[in-house]
């Protein structure tokens, strides 16, 4: 099987500061055949990466982490920069209307997740249904989730540091080479998710970090 890191943070997300060439490099290293950079709102890590796909022999699928109004929505495969703030419908169709595959990004997290009726009923491709920085029970009810609503299930890192890369995977099979192979095969359903949670001891602190960023930046939602 290969294994493709669907969730990845670079510095091109203000709360990273990993360069997007380390990161490939790392997760080359790591026996990674695939990674998305979805940076916060932004293509560029995305756009760097592909710059440098061929130097680490790796798959790059293009995408970003969207900030709907309501809650975090991963678009894949999309080669112009998905709006903030749009409600979560509005931006399905516009990553449809783009080629693109709309994922409900970690549904159940507190704060950033969309929460189970929006992921219900928004018309979303696929469902992120492991996330190596959602805790447990969170992921379980992702995973239910999509198997109740027959929907592909991704997963992802969120690694937003290089030592986090590749703690949770989708697993593709053999004979994918390009973005438009796994993109259709994910479409499919064909991936299997593979990884770790989020332990207790980190969201906690996760939590309270989070909420003091938000009244830092004047309440303004990430
Ligand atoms: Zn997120
Ligand atoms: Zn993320």
């Amino acid at each position: 099987m290969l294994r493709f890191d669907l969730h990845t943070h670079s510095k091109y997300s203000f709360d990273s500061s990993e360069e997007v060439g380390e990161m490939l490099k790392t997760a080359a290293r790591r026996g990674i055949q695939g990674i998305c950079v979805s940076d916060h709102n932004s293509l560029r890590g995305s756009e760097e990466a592909l710059e440098l796909q061929e130097d680490h022999g790796i798959i790059i699928i293009r995408g970003m982490e969207v900030s709907s109004s309501e809650g975090h929505v991963l678009a894949y495969g999309v080669r112009e920069e998905v709006p903030r703030d749009l409600d979560a419908l509005e931006t399905v169709e516009r990553i449809a209307d783009l080629g693109g595959l709309a994922v409900a990004a970690h549904p159940h997290r507190f704060w950033s997740g969309l929460g189970e009726e929006v992921t219900r009923t928004a018309g979303f491709h696929a469902i992120e249904t492991l996330n190596a920085r959602s805790v447990a029970i969170h992921n379980a009810k992702a995973e239910a989730l999509a198997e109740e609503l027959g929907a592909p299930a991704t997963a992802g890192s969120d690694a937003h540091r290089l030592g986090d890369l590749g703690k949770a995977i989708v697993l593709l099979p053999e004979g994918l080479e390009s973005e438009e192979d796994v993109l259709e095969a994910l479409r499919k359903g064909r991936g299997r998710t593979a990884g770790v949670s989020r332990d207790r001891k980190r969201t906690a602190r996760y939590v309270v970090r989070s909420v003091g960023n938000w009244i830092r930046r004047g309440f303004r939602r990430i």
